[in-house]
């Protein structure tokens, strides 16, 4: 059954890789605009759960569906079209082009989407002042703190507006007071623009800024609050 009103929604998901299974019956469903945690031990299948949601991986079996669409379905040119257009992303370590400013790396994703340079920049540099940290555009990414990055990061995925924000153990590799900051500004952004979020950790006070929880062990997905 799909819950009513779910913007994305997975049902029974399996995927191994060779021996291991790394997903064994997970489901899931987000609505528009929540921040959904999803919690469990390193190893739990949790960053593959979040790769079959947001279309990056297929898994074995399962379905998933999002704004009425069966992702399993379509193809892999259908599915990276899509991950352009409707989420964002953030990761452990930030993934910014060290080549690039930090203002260029938040505006690479409109300019990738036929912006023009001023105006994605504009939009780039707003972003940068929603987080804090609009005064390191002009710097590299190898030039500023962790911190710094992963806001840049955090910017950098909600700056097409995104309806569904991805984040994986986005504070994994920041110190408790930069990663409770992050998470503040991830998550006020994400109400601001209504988008949902992803959340992937296995750090419980990071859970604490979500909405509700779930729980992966052994590949397969408990909700304390619902049955999914
Ligand atoms: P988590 O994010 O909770 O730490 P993962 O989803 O990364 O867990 O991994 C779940 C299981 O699947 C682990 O046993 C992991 O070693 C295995 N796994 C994940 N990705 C791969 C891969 N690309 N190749 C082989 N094994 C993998
Ligand atoms: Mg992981």
């Amino acid at each position: 059954m799909i819950p009513a009103g779910s913007l994305l929604v997975a049902e029974d998901l399996r995927k191994t890789y060779g021996q291991t299974s790394a997903l064994d019956g997970a489901s899931f469903s987000i609505h528009p605009g929540e921040v959904v945690a999803v919690l469990g031990p390193s190893g739990s299948g949790k960053s593959t759960l979040l790769h079959c949601l947001a279309g990056i991986i297929r898994p074995d079996t399962g379905r998933i569906r999002y704004g009425g669409r069966e992702l399993t379905t379509l193809s892999d040119a259908g599915r990276s079209a899509l991950r352009r257009t409707d989420f964002g992303f953030v990761f452990q370590f930030g993934q910014l082009v060290p080549e690039l400013s930090c203002t260029e790396n938040v505006a690479l994703p409109l300019r990738l989407a036929g912006a023009r340079r001023k105006a994605a920049e504009q939009s780039a540099r707003e972003w940068l002042e929603r987080l804090e940290v609009d005064d390191i555009g002009g710097q590299r990414p190898g030039e500023v703190s962790g911190g710094q990055a992963q806001r840049v990061a955090v910017a950098r995925a909600l700056v097409t507006s995104p309806r569904v924000v991805f984040a994986d153990e986005p504070t994994g590799a920041l110190d408790s007071y930069s990663g409770e900051r992050v998470m503040q500004l991830l998550t006020d952004a994400a109400r601001l623009t209504q988008a949902a979020v992803v959340l992937v950790t296995h750090e419980a006070r990071v859970a604490a800024y979500s909405d509700r929880e779930i729980v992966v062990r052994d590949g397969r997905t408990r909700d304390p609050d619902h049955a999914v």
